[in-house]
């Protein structure tokens, strides 16, 4: 799993690097596809309930599952999200990340740190001795002190020989703690932090979930594996 988060986090950076006002989402998706074929990696996003790319790109209000496209250009001052996975001798990374486009807002830079930010709360909390729902719960908490909502129809998961495994992990509190968190589990933690309220709405192409009241959202995600000493976030570089 270690192999399939590095190719994942160079899929990360080769993006990032190719991210500026002009291009097209359909063009960040080439980028990705060319870090899947140098590394002999394959996608675990393509065909996945028939979603068509490697990676799923959602700006602006739109908080997770968009479709890469070529009539998609970003803008200076738009914020995208820009999700990607791997698969390596059959194991799974999946890892996401929010950057502006060219110069963006103070506010819009706020939404992208403090959604991060919630993400390694909700990490430190990624040890034996800790349950579940810790997680999310700490997640929720740095989100909503800096006055933001976390998505509750999306959430993150287990993973391992495939992308999706249970159990589901909310980014909120639940109100119960949830089971004993072990070493040697492994979890895809992704919060979605809107800047307004925490209400989706799913477009007509059954994939785009955008903010009910259009704002702005962003949307980070490491695959972390939980040893004897803590947390080990494996999609990041080697
Ligand atoms: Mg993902
Ligand atoms: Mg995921």
């Amino acid at each position: 799993m270690r192999k399939a988060g590095r190719v994942v986090a160079e899929m990360h950076s080769k993006t990032r690097e190719a991210v500026r006002p002009g291009v097209t989402t359909a063009e960040l998706d080439a980028v990705a596809r060319g870090v899947l074929d140098r590394r002999g990696a394959k996608s675990n996003f393509l065909n996945y309930h028939g979603f068509p790319a490697v990676i799923c790109t959602s700006p602006n209000d739109m908080i997770v599952h968009g479709i890469p496209a070529p009539s998609v250009r970003l803008d200076e001052g738009d914020i995208i999200s820009i999700d990607c996975g791997a698969i390596i001798e059959g194991y799974h990374g999946d890892a996401a990340y929010t950057m502006g486009v060219g110069s963006i807002s103070a506010d819009a830079e706020r939404l992208i740190r403090v959604t991060e930010e919630s993400l390694w709360a909700g990490i430190e909390m990624m040890h034996e001795g800790n349950r579940l729902y810790d997680i999310g719960a700490a997640v929720q908490k740095v989100a909503e002190a800096a006055g933001y909502s976390v998505v509750r129809e999306y959430v993150g998961h287990a993973i391992g020989t495939a992308m999706h495994e249970d159990p589901q992990v909310p980014n909120y509190d639940p109100g119960s703690r949830g089971p004993k968190l072990r070493s040697g589990m492994v979890f895809a933690i992704e919060p979605m932090v809107n800047m307004g309220r925490p209400g989706t709405r799913l477009l007509d192409d059954g994939w785009s979930v955008v903010t009910a009241d259009g704002s702005l959202s962003a949307h980070v995600e490491h695959t972390i594996a939980i040893l004897d000493d803590g947390p080990e976030v494996l999609t990041v570089p080697d």
